[in-house]
């Protein structure tokens, strides 16, 4: 409804002759999608949430031109008649510190001049300038940032291992298919800050000496895909993407690859087959892309969010990211907080923070005052956390070590009624029915786990089969030829770890 309540601003202050006076700017999401559409008024930042078109009125006779808060518009009632808090003062935003999100429901993505004057493309002048391309992975290296899609993997490591691969060409890819249910930061970005994701990839095309790049993004995101092709075109128009770029004698040109929606190209070598037209189906590694990727040439592809992070790094310093997060685990993670909780949307916090933190004070608890049963994590091929383990601090290894990974962010709560074995074949489904076919233990594996799954859930669950999923569980994570396989049996290895239970009542209740 966020296009008619435009209209509804537009049209109240051209009624008032307020047209000149205030600036209604349309901006990407805001994060807090369960309160949306959101409107907030600058430069008090006072926070309008589930704004109507009808409502326009009111804020635009009230507030603009009486200075008066329209309270019931207001997130939460007001605790003093003179001081209106800042949105950055309500619960759901206390917590967060937003840096891939930084511009994201603040600047209108479809104009660059938003973006330079938040100082965008600041950081790429101080590379091109300032630094070789090998001071410019140093300083990746140094800041500790690890892929955000998936595996964690070092950022600045991966940039090295593809600037040291000689080559007369190269590509810098990046993965922005977001296949995950329930994720959608990745879209969030580019659609509210486009031009962040396209300067880190200039400089991760610096870095390791490409002068090419892709864009592999879903096709289901039609507006993301219309606001990056309008900003890349006017990073072309700026002379920001080119050849001699700010006359640095460094060329890089950028286009998009539209991806039909398979899961399995979100991982690297299937996707790379995808953008040269061919089937999109892993191949075995190595080599690796950093030496033998995109049409053979050494690549190198990161996710958007980690491209969004990019120019940060620069602009402000590798140690002044390191010094956020924990020991392992640098900056800042977005999560997409869905299911049994109060608060849905997306929410940006430093790493280390407790999942109890991000989901009670940021997510605002379990819906209809529900007790919590768990929390899964790090989507589809993630873990299920117990209660238990609430106060367990986000970052990549602890998830690991509890059975869980931090996966491209999905955060999906479920209360005292969701069964856990029903949760597990909802997952499980989902990644056989997107299993590409190529290798056996993931074909015909998760085939049989989904059996066994179903006919437990179905109430002819027979001894053994608890153990048989555990078995054929663990063969699949080792022998499957690529991360989806891997981790496919992760949903029900996690709820057999934590809710044992569940499945041994499925299975007790028939007999
Ligand atoms: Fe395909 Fe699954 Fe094997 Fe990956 S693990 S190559 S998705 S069959």
């Amino acid at each position: 409804g966020t296009n008619k309540v435009v209209d509804g601003f537009k049209s109240n202050l051209d009624s008032n002759n307020l047209e000149n006076e205030f600036l209604v700017v349309e901006t990407g999401c805001h994060g807090f999608c369960e309160m949306g559409p959101v409107a907030i008024v600058y430069p008090e930042g006072t926070f309008y949430t589930r704004v109507t078109p009808e409502d326009t009125e009111k804020i635009v006779n009230e507030h603009l031109l009486k200075g008066r808060i329209v309270k019931e518009l207001l997130y939460s009632p007001p605790q003093s008649e003179t001081k209106i808090p800042s949105y950055k003062e309500i619960d759901f935003y206390k917590k967060q510190l937003r840096i891939a999100l930084r511009n994201c429901g603040y600047i209108n993505p479809e104009d660059i001049h938003e973006y330079i004057g938040k100082g965008g493309y600041e950081a790429l002048g101080k590379v091109l300038n300032d630094m070789t391309p090998q001071q410019a992975v140093e300083e990746m290296k140094k800041s500790g940032l690890r892929g955000r899609g998936g595996g964690g993997f070092p950022t600045g490591l991966k940039w090295e291992f593809a600037s040291k691969s000689e080559s007369d060409k190269k590509y810098i890819i990046c993965n922005a298919d977001e296949g995950d249910p329930g994720a959608f930061m990745d879209r969030s970005i580019l659609e509210g800050d486009p031009h962040s994701l396209i300067e880190g990839m200039i400089i991760a095309g610096y870095a390791i000496g490409a002068d090419e790049g892709y864009v592999y993004v879903r096709a289901e995101y039609p507006l993301a895909i219309r606001r990056l092709r309008t900003a890349i075109n006017q990073a072309e128009e700026f002379g920001l993407l080119g050849d001699d770029l700010l006359g640095s004698g460094f060329s890089f040109k950028l286009q998009i690859k539209e991806g039909a929606g398979a899961f399995v190209c979100g991982e690297e070598t299937a996707l790379m087959a995808s953008i040269e037209g061919k089937r999109g189906m892993p191949r075995p590694r190595p080599p690796f892309p950093a030496v033998r990727g995109l049409w053979d040439k050494p690549s190198n592809i990161n996710n958007v969010e980690t491209f969004a992070n990019v120019p940060v790094i620069y602009e402000k310093g590798a140690d002044w990211f390191a010094s956020i997060g924990t020991e392992k685990s640098k900056g800042t993670k977005v999560f997409a907080l869905t299911g049994k909780i109060n608060n849905t949307g997306l929410a940006e916090v430093p790493m280390g923070i407790s999942l109890r933190e991000i989901i009670y004070d940021i997510g605002g608890g379990v819906t209809d005052n529900k007790k919590f049963k768990a929390v899964q994590i790090g989507g589809p091929s993630g873990g299920c956390i117990p209660e238990e383990l609430l106060d367990l601090p986000v970052d990549y290894d602890s998830l690991i070590d509890a059975g869980a990974m931090m996966g491209s962010g999905g955060l999906v709560v479920m209360d005292e009624s969701t069964c856990m074995v029903d949760l597990a074949k909802f997952f499980l489904n989902f990644t056989q029915s997107e299993s590409c076919g190529k290798c056996t233990p993931c074909r015909e594996g998760t085939k049989r786990m989904l059996e066994i799954l179903e006919r437990i859930t179905e109430g002819e669950g027979k001894e053994g089969d608890i153990e048989l999923l555990e078995e054929v569980g663990e063969s699949i994570k080792l022998t499957s030829l690529c991360g989806l396989g891997q981790t496919a049996p992760n949903p029900i290895l996690s709820t057999l770890q934590y809710f044992r239970h569940e499945y041994e009542a499925h299975i007790k209740d028939k007999r």
